[in-house]
């Protein structure tokens, strides 16, 4: 460093200076603290910037400013509430199932105070962690036995630690999926110790590919529900039946990774099928997982279900210790399943389900009222209409099937749809849509009420600091 940077530095006020003078501006209202820590995170700032010949000295005045707006980002909770205006119905960037009430209800119950997770009340012994969700989820698919752990990314890797440590796993090339960028059948089969035997090729796999890959070291046999995409045109693959006939005659358990799984048949509701966990077990799967926050509507969470044999090696291998649930997430789980014991109340209950089903006309009333609003509060220049379009689940789950929806379509004179996509981000709280053809797109499929999509601009932090006011 050369002496006029360092010249420069000692221009710098100290710690202190700053805030002794932000105290005679302003007293009382901030936590000292968190203030304290955002001068010297402005001061450290100032020195590289010094340093490196970008910046002279910022005044002490600049500083309390800068500190401000530190203050003001940090003061706030970074996790927050975001409304849903895309359409997707299970949208992983921002957590997927909305809970049911009485979810919410057993997660503030559970978050109180302590809760029986693994004590017996009756007897007042230690008892297991599952098994009170393991009576409903058992109840719910007919397996023998079930389990449930961290998410369905966990059941995957703790079923086949549990059952092919070392050994052979034969999976279809028309199934190893990926789900999202982090999930990879291929590499999870490898980094749950076992040993990935690929069959068959990309669009056809016959039972018959299968039954050739057997050898002394193979330890299960995979199928994967391919939830995010289809192979169709010139295609084969391995029923459940075939494959439940071949592991029997061959003493092999089938493990089916369903991905979103539903405990219902949804095509009830007219929506399109996905594998249901019941007739997975019916036809012949050893074990199934699937996610709580996808169909079903729940928590994050795996479930485990199945013979009762192989859940007991699963439960007691260690790595269930690891990839366990906590008692909200538990709370949440056995609130939502015993919502499908009473399934003709599910529709109006379940949000996901209602959310999926709701009618085109309001949808439509929806959009409407919306419109109006929203072209009042954006004002001149915007053109706000309502258009026909389409929804998606989303979560992985129904890739190609979609739902007729309408959407508020906005477009500016000047702005881009992405420009208006990122204005709605700063609404509070941020509103989250899309943008489709060259608009941009309000969904108000999985919004309660008309005014959720009406932005709200507050003057934002930087605005507050320019006043040199403190935030409140
Ligand atoms: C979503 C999905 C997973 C991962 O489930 P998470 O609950 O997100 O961990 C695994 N396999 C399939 C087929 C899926 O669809």
């Amino acid at each position: 460093m050369n002496m006029s940077n360092q010249e420069l530095l000692r221009a710098l006020p100290s710690v202190d200076e700053v805030l002794k003078t932000a105290r005679r501006e302003e007293s009382g209202r901030l936590s000292a603290a968190l203030f304290t820590w955002a001068v010297r995170k402005v001061l450290g700032e100032a020195r590289l910037k010094i340093v490196s010949g970008e910046w002279l000295p910022p005044s002490i005045e600049d500083i309390i400013v800068m500190a401000m707006e530190s203050y003001a980002v940090e003061s706030k909770p970074s996790l927050c509430k975001v409304v849903n205006a895309t359409g997707t119905v299970l949208h992983t960037n921002i957590g997927r199932a909305v809970l049911c009430v009485e979810a919410q209800e057993a997660v503030f119950s559970a978050s109180r105070g302590n809760v029986n997770i693994e004590l017996d009340i009756s007897t007042g012994a230690r008892s297991d962690r599952d098994c009170r969700v393991e009576r409903l989820i058992t109840r719910l698919t007919s397996a023998e036995a079930a389990t449930v752990v961290n998410n369905n990314a966990a059941a995957v890797v703790l079923a086949i630690n549990t059952l092919a440590q070392g050994r052979e796993v034969i999976v279809s090339r028309g199934e190893l999926v990926e789900i999202g960028a982090s999930f990879r059948l291929a590499e999870i089969v490898g980094k749950s110790g076992a040993i990935l035997r690929e069959v068959g090729s990309t669009n056809k796999t016959r039972i018959a590919d299968f039954e050739a890959a057997i050898s002394g070291n193979t330890a299960l046999l995979f199928k994967a529900h391919t939830s995010n995409y289809k192979v169709v045109g010139f295609t084969c693959s391995a029923t459940l039946k075939e494959l439940h006939e071949l592991g029997k005659a061959k003493g092999l358990p089938i493990v089916y990774d369903l991905g979103s799984g539903s405990l219902i048949d949804l095509s009830a509701f007219g929506l399109p099928n996905e594998p249901q966990a019941a007739s997975c077990i019916a036809s012949g799967a050893d074990v199934i997982t699937f996610s709580g926050d996808k169909l079903l509507g729940g928590p994050q969470a795996g479930i485990i279900a199945g013979k009762k044999e192989i859940i007991d090696r699963i439960r007691n291998n260690p790595l269930k210790r690891a990839l366990r649930v906590d008692k909200l997430t538990m709370a949440a789980l056995e609130a939502t399943l015993r919502l499908y014991l009473e399934p003709e109340r599910l529709k109006e209950r379940l949000p996901v389900l209602r959310y999926m089903t709701r009618p085109i006309d309001e949808l439509d009333a929806v959009a409407q009222k919306a419109a109006t609003s929203i072209r009042e509060r954006l004002g001149p220049g915007y053109i706000v209409a309502v258009d026909d379009d389409l929804s998606t689940i989303g979560g992985g789950a129904l890739p190609t099937e979609t739902l007729r929806t309408r959407v508020v379509a906005i477009t500016h004179e000047r702005h881009r749809p992405h420009d208006i996509y990122r204005r709605f981000l700063d609404s509070r709280p941020p509103i989250l849509g899309r943008v489709g053809k060259g608009r941009f797109l309000l969904d108000p499929r999985c919004v309660d009420s008309y005014e959720e999509l009406v932005p709200s601009f507050d003057v934002d932090n930087k605005q507050i600091a320019e006043k040199g006011k403190y935030p409140t």
